[in-house]
Order: structure tokens, then C-alpha cells, then sequence
């Protein structure tokens, strides 16, 4: 195991921005990660665990401490990965999650989901380093889990998935992945939607008049629907992008510096407070001082 130091985290993310961190392992199994965590405690240096990079902006002044890189086989493998296990052994529950980007520990640690499915649904429990988490105690939510608020390292998680027809689940997962390239193009440098949905139940009573009754799914309305009403979509600042046909898709449009990306991102959520009153939660995960 390698630490490395000074390492720019830009190309460990699917934004393609952001600074060097301080010191950067990619640990391969439970033991490197053990290692290498008590290192940094011994150094009294800070520590964090990033995986796929597909849900991160690191800020342009990188992170002074030490960065460990999920490469082990249990949690560090990748969603997509999982889900086409879970199809050709004919298990049901994770087909609509096919072609999410990063692993399945940072999908655990922001409760993934898509096309109705999370991966919360039919999970039994979270191994950490620390022991096992059943189900009842992760404190799921929408794109929640108590390992947002704690500093577990996620390290594996089982689930218990019904029986169903292995064919109709490839092909659901096949039919998603087409969906989804129309609107992540493979190239497209983003962290997926930037902001998370609104639970339309917790709106102010004037905002709830406003929005006409097919917006709301789920319960939710989407945050890229409020976005778009302030002009959102295709708006440009510098390197930074919004998709002009998703409000919710902030991208890096070239050489883009976090600070752009953020200041567009901040510059929108002030618009939505200003307009309909309700501040947008960034969805994406900040790393470093913003
Ligand atoms: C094109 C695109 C489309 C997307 N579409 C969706 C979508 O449809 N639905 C959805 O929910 N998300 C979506 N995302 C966001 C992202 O893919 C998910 O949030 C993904 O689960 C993040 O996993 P990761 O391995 O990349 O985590 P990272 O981005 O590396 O990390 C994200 C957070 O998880 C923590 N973390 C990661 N691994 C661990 C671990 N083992 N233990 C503890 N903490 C950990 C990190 O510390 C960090 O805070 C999309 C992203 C992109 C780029």
C-alpha cells in the first residue's frame, strides 16, 4: 500500500475538478483501510473515504488530509456491477438502479435510487469497520443514512431480494441505461443532479398552490422544476454549465474550477429562495473549504 501525497483529486471524480489532497491511499481490503485510518489518527492527520468520485465536489483548494480511495471487493464494487449479478441470478429490487455511477458503499451512504427503487429497499444491514448496522438502525430516508452523520466506513452490505424472471430484469436494466445516456452522455462531466428533490407535503402553503398536480411524484416535486422557473437551464457562468435541458444538471463545460460550478449552483439555489421561498440541499457532497 502506497501513500501518495499531494495528489490532485480532480481526476478522481466525475466533475473533473478540485484540488490535491494532502496524502491519498487506495486501499485494496478491510486491513489496508484499518492500517492506513490508524496512521492517520497517530499523525493527527484528518481522514476521508471517497470511492467512485461520482457524487463529490472537491473544492479548488484540494483537502489538507489524507483521502482513502474505496478499492476493496465488498463495498468499493460498483453498483452496476451489482445489479447485474442480482439480474442474471434472477433477484428482484435493484434492476431500476442500473447505471448509476460509483460503488455500492457510497450508495448505501446516500441511499442511491432511481425509477422507484433504492438501495435500501431489500437491504438487511451495513457492515463498518466498527460492526453491524441492521437495517433499522441506518436511519434510511430520501437520499439519507445515518452514515451521513457518522464517520462509518461502510465495508459491505446484504440484501434479501425476492425471486422474479431474469429476463424481464435484464431488460428493465437495459431499458434504464438507454434512458439514462440520453441524459448523462457518457462525456458529460457531472455529479449527477446537483440538488435534491422537495417532499411536497413540507412546502409552504403558497408554493403548493403553484404547482400544477403532475408535478408532484412520489410526493416529491423536482428541485430541476423550480430551477427551470428561474431560468436555470442552459445557463453559463465561465467554465460551469447548467444542461439546457435539465435545470438540476450542473456540469463542468471545460475547465471549469469548483468555484464556478459552486457559485453557479449557490447563485441558482438564492434565485429559488428569492422566488418560491424554499432553500434547495445540495445533493452533491463538498470536499474542502467552500
Ligand atoms: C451521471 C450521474 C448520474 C447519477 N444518477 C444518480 C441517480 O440516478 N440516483 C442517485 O441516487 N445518484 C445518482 N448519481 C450520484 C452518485 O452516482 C451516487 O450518489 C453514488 O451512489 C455515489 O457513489 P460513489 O462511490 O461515487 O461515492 P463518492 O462520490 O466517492 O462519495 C460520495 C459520498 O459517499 C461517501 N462514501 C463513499 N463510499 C463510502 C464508504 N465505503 N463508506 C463510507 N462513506 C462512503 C464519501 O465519503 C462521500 O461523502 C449520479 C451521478 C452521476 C455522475
Amino acid at each position: 500500500m502506497q501513500i501518495k501525497e499531494n495528489v490532485p483529486l480532480a481526476g478522481y471524480t466525475t466533475l473533473e475538478v478540485g484540488g490535491p489532497a494532502g496524502y491519498l491511499v487506495e486501499a485494496k481490503t478491510r486491513d489496508e483501510i484499518l492500517e492506513i485510518r490508524d496512521w492517520a489518527k497517530k499523525e493527527g492527520i484528518e481522514w476521508k473515504m471517497i470511492a467512485g468520485g461520482s457524487n463529490l465536489l472537491v473544492s479548488d483548494e484540494g483537502y489538507p488530509g489524507l483521502i482513502i480511495v474505496n478499492r476493496t471487493a465488498g463495498s468499493g464494487m460498483t453498483l452496476d456491477d451489482l445489479v447485474d449479478q442480482m439480474n442474471s441470478r434472477g433477484l428482484v429490487g435493484m434492476e431500476c438502479l442500473a447505471g448509476i455511477p460509483g460503488t455500492v458503499g457510497g450508495a448505501v451512504y446516500g441511499n442511491a435510487g432511481a425509477y422507484g427503487q433504492t438501495i435500501s429497499d431489500h437491504l438487511k444491514g451495513v457492515t463498518t469497520l466498527t460492526g453491524f448496522w441492521p437495517r433499522e438502525k441506518c436511519e434510511f430516508g430520501y437520499r439519507e443514512s445515518i452514515f451521513k452523520k457518522n464517520k462509518e466506513i461502510i465495508l459491505e452490505a446484504e440484501f434479501d431480494l425476492p425471486k422474479g424472471d431474469r429476463e424481464a430484469l435484464v431488460a428493465k436494466s437495459d431499458q434504464i441505461r438507454e434512458l439514462r445516456k440520453k441524459k448523462y452522455p457518457p462525456e458529460m462531466k457531472c455529479p449527477g443532479s446537483f440538488f435534491m428533490n422537495l417532499w411536497f407535503d413540507r412546502l409552504p402553503e403558497e408554493l403548493k398552490k403553484q404547482i400544477p398536480a403532475e408535478k408532484v411524484k412520489g410526493g416529491k416535486i423536482a428541485a430541476g422544476y423550480l430551477l427551470e422557473q428561474v431560468g436555470a437551464r442552459g445557463r453559463k457562468l465561465a467554465g460551469a454549465a447548467v444542461a439546457d435541458y435539465h435545470g438540476n444538471l450542473i456540469y463542468n463545460a471545460g475547465g471549469a474550477k469548483a468555484a464556478e460550478i459552486w457559485e453557479l449552483a449557490r447563485q441558482l439555489q438564492e434565485e429559488v429562495q428569492k422566488k418560491f421561498g424554499v432553500v434547495l440541499v445540495p445533493e452533491v457532497q463538498l470536499l474542502g473549504q467552500f
